[in-house]
Formats: structure tokens, C-alpha cells, sequence
């Protein structure tokens, strides 16, 4: 039997219910992280979409930066949007102050603005099998340069959209808005209780 896990949130701003609907939906506890101490008992941590000039504030006035560099350092993580901007090593916008966990660097509002905002279906490879997922990408970015620790799990108009790093997943865009849970379980599965074996695909 798989040993039970709590999967952290942050919760500053954006759209940390949608992840948290999902975790309930799976029957992982699930919870949101508001202060550093919050970090402490975690598995995982998800970053959610948002904005990441106001969550990067956030993060200083809340005095939360040295523990979640810390954390997502050494622990399991998965930045969508937002998330994944402030995961990067480097952003094109310098009022956001990102985590440097991944070795990428991103441009935010890469596709245009709010009305530039679009759905569509991606395929990814996840534990060896491809896979639809659906994907909203809403003033997504674009991930520019990619370190050689970095794994491609998905491609959409030549750019990466979906990544992994060690014990990181990155996604640009938004899957858990759309009722299909496959990334949710990947990162669970695959990444946060690195269980290779079992992982949907
Ligand atoms: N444009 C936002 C930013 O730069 C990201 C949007 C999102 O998370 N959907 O932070």
C-alpha cells in the first residue's frame, strides 16, 4: 500500500482551488501554503497559475523565499504558468525574482495578451506513452533556453510546454481547469512518490 501524502499548495494568489479540487478528486490531502512554516510537512508543493509579479512580491512580503528555495530544491514541485515562471532560472521581466529550481529561461505573456488566450489538445509523453491532454493556455509563457538536465515532455508550435528536472514538472499551460486529471496523476505518481511502476500514461 502506498504510504498517504500531503500535497501543499501555495495559496498567495491565482488559481490554487483548481489544484486543490483535483487532489480532493484523487483523494490526495491537499492544502494551502500561505506562510514558510506551512512548507514543513509536505511531500510536494504545486505552484499554481496566477501572476507571477504579484505572487514573487508576495513571496518577500511573507518572508516565505529562503524556505520555498529551499524547498523546491530538494523536493517535489510542479509550476503551471505562473508556477513555472517563478520555477525558472531566469525571467524577462525583472520584478519577478524566480526560485532558480530549473535550468530554463522563460518570457512571460509570451503569446500576446488576455484576448490571445487559447484552448487546445497537446500530446505529451508521459512515462514512455503518448498522451492527449488538454491544455489552456492563458497569457501562457514561452520557455526560450533549456538547461541538459531538462527532459521535453511536450512540444506545442516548436516551443516546450511541458518539462521535467529531477523531481520538477513544469507546464506553461493549464490542464487541472479541464476535467481530466492524467497530469495531476503523473506528478503524483511519477514524480512525487517516484514510483515509476503504475504511473498513468
Ligand atoms: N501571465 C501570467 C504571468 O506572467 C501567467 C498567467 C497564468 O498563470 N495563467 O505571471
Amino acid at each position: 500500500m502506498k504510504k498517504p501524502i500531503l500535497v501543499g499548495v501555495l495559496a498567495l494568489q491565482g488559481d490554487f482551488a483548481c489544484h486543490l479540487s483535483q487532489l480532493e478528486s484523487l483523494q490526495v490531502a491537499g492544502c494551502e501554503v500561505r506562510r514558510a512554516d506551512d512548507l514543513n510537512d509536505l511531500d510536494a508543493l504545486i505552484i499554481p497559475g496566477g501572476e507571477s509579479t504579484t505572487m514573487s512580491e508576495l513571496i518577500d512580503r511573507f518572508d516565505m523565499r529562503l524556505k520555498l528555495t529551499e524547498f523546491v530544491r530538494h523536493r517535489a514541485v510542479w509550476g503551471t504558468c505562473a508556477g513555472s515562471i517563478l520555477l525558472a532560472r531566469k525571467v524577462d521581466d525583472p520584478r519577478v525574482r524566480p526560485l532558480g529550481a530549473v535550468d530554463m529561461v522563460i518570457r512571460r505573456n509570451a503569446y500576446g495578451r488576455q484576448v490571445h488566450s487559447f484552448y487546445d489538445e497537446i500530446e505529451a509523453r508521459l512515462n514512455g506513452t503518448v498522451s492527449r491532454l488538454k491544455a489552456s493556455f492563458i497569457r501562457a509563457p514561452i520557455i526560450e533556453e533549456l538547461g541538459g538536465k531538462v527532459t521535453i515532455l511536450a512540444e506545442y508550435q516548436g516551443s516546450p510546454v511541458l518539462i521535467e528536472q529531477g523531481r520538477c514538472l513544469v507546464s506553461t499551460f493549464h490542464s487541472e481547469l479541464h476535467d481530466n486529471t492524467l497530469l495531476t496523476r503523473y506528478f503524483l505518481e511519477c514524480i512525487v512518490l517516484d514510483g515509476r511502476k503504475g504511473c498513468p500514461g
